[in-house]
């Protein structure tokens, strides 16, 4: 006999946004179900393959709520300083450097790296074990029914599903959000990211590197390390496609001394670890993103560019708002799939969603230009920048995950 399952919530999609947000309603006592058309990764003793998170401030407070960050299975490096340099190519270090220190804000770090398979395996590991969380994986969801009473799935070993809401954080090609017919606008930056970790002889100190370059920024970002000995970090590389697919060809040897020259004297011998991947870089974002009984969360509602290292944070806000939203109403006895549910989600994130989509993408056109006017305007702003205090406070919030608007605000 096939089972019935009736919760108030369901959440398609356990990649990052969506497994974190049912950890957080389920924690919250919010009967919920998550389902993905993957497998979960059977990730006990994940390879280290070189991909990590730059995790904000704001995003850590998401995941303790979520009970996933105290399961990380390794120390996040906390990044301590931002160091951003507007560099031309072949150049080693650029004169002109703005440097963001965690102690004129007065926190300890203004965010911290975080492995994926860390990630990965700590909400993996929480799923299956919070009361109330109903975790089907891999499964195939077939929505039989979306309408004002109520939202029903099928899924293919039987199940039928009934939920208040269904939230779709199906990442960027999100199904549910086409069936919806909710429109997107992306755009394609013709840049790839190709991202590896390093070992460098000399440490890392917690300093995050962004050396803007024309073909597109080239990021250093901090990692533990065995045993935290603060000599490995992950690269995010960006160049245009074409050239990126000549790196990404480099065999093991040239690859090195490539990443070599990028990286310039200071850190002694750079030596590549784990993997290298490569990820063609677009924007999306969606016009809606709500429907009837229907939420959009993380990449399925925005894509950006990872210039910032913002993406994923945008997601853990979404998956925050949307999970307070929810608790609330099923703690007042009122409907969590509501128009004015949807309303007031759609309110907190787009805007601030938006205007993060807005910010990388000029940062990535402003700086991925080599045109003498235009370097001059920007090394006038990363100078104005350095001698206004209250600009650079607004800086300095946004990398904690504050919205830049709100970071405007508290300046
Ligand atoms: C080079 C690069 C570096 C980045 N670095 C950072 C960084 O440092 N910090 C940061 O914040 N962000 C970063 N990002 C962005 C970040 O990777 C994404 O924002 C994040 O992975 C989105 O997570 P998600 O859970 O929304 O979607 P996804 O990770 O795409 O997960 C979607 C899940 O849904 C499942 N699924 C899909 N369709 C269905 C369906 N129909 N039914 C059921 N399940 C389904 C999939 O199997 C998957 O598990 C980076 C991105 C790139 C490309």
């Amino acid at each position: 006999m096939s089972a019935r399952l009736c919760v108030e919530v369901a959440v398609l999609g356990a990649g990052p946004v969506g497994a974190t947000l049912a950890c957080l309603l389920a924690e919250a006592g919010v009967p919920t179900a998550v389902i993905d058309h993957a497998a979960l990764p059977p990730m006990e003793r994940p390879e280290f393959d070189g991909r990590a998170y730059a995790i904000a401030r704001t995003s850590r407070e998401v995941l303790t709520g979520a009970g996933v960050w105290a399961r990380l299975g390794e120390a996040p490096c906390p990044i301590t300083r931002i160091r951003v340099s507007d560099g031309r190519p072949g150049e080693r270090a650029s004169p002109l450097t703005l440097t963001f220190d965690a102690a004129e804000a007065e926190v300890d770090a203004f965010g911290w790296m975080v492995e994926a398979r860390h990630l990965r395996v700590a909400l993996n590991a929480h799923l299956p074990h919070i009361p109330g969380l109903a975790v089907f994986a891999p499964a195939q969801a077939e929505i039989i029914r979306r309408d004002s009473t109520g939202v029903g799935l099928r899924l293919d070993d039987g199940t039928t599903l009934n939920a208040r809401l269904l939230v779709a954080a199906e990442g960027r090609a999100s199904a549910t959000r086409e069936r919806a017919a909710i429109p997107v606008t992306r755009w394609d930056y013709g840049q790839d990211a190709i991202v590896c970790a390093v070992r460098h002889d000399r440490p890392h100190e917690h300093v995050a590197i962004e050396h803007f370059l024309p073909s597109g920024p080239f990021a250093i970002l901090p990692l533990p390390g065995e045993g935290g000995d603060r000599r490995t970090s992950a690269v995010v590389w960006t160049e245009r496609r074409a050239e990126a697919e000549r790196v990404w060809q480099l065999d093991r040897d040239r690859f090195a001394r490539e990443l070599s020259r990028r990286f310039g004297d200071h850190w002694g011998r750079v030596t590549p670890v784990g993997l290298r991947w490569r990820y063609p870089l677009g924007a999306l974002f969606a016009h809606r993103y709500t429907d009837i009984r229907l939420a959009l969360v993380g990449d399925a509602a925005h894509g950006i560019h990872p210039i910032a290292g913002q993406g994923l944070n945008l997601g853990f806000r979404d998956a925050g708002a949307l999970a307070r939203l929810v608790t609330d109403a099923v703690r007042a006895g009122r409907d969590p799939g509501g128009p004015d549910l949807l309303a007031a989600y759609q309110a907190e994130r787009r805007p601030a969603n938006l205007l993060m989509l807005a910010v990388t993408d000029a940062l990535d056109r402003l700086f991925s230009t080599d045109v003498a006017p235009v370097r001059l305007i920007r090394d006038l702003g990363l100078a104005a920048v350095d001698r206004m205090p209250g600009l650079k406070r607004v800086f300095m919030r946004t990398a904690m995950g504050f919205s830049p608007l709100g970071a405007l605000r508290a300046a």
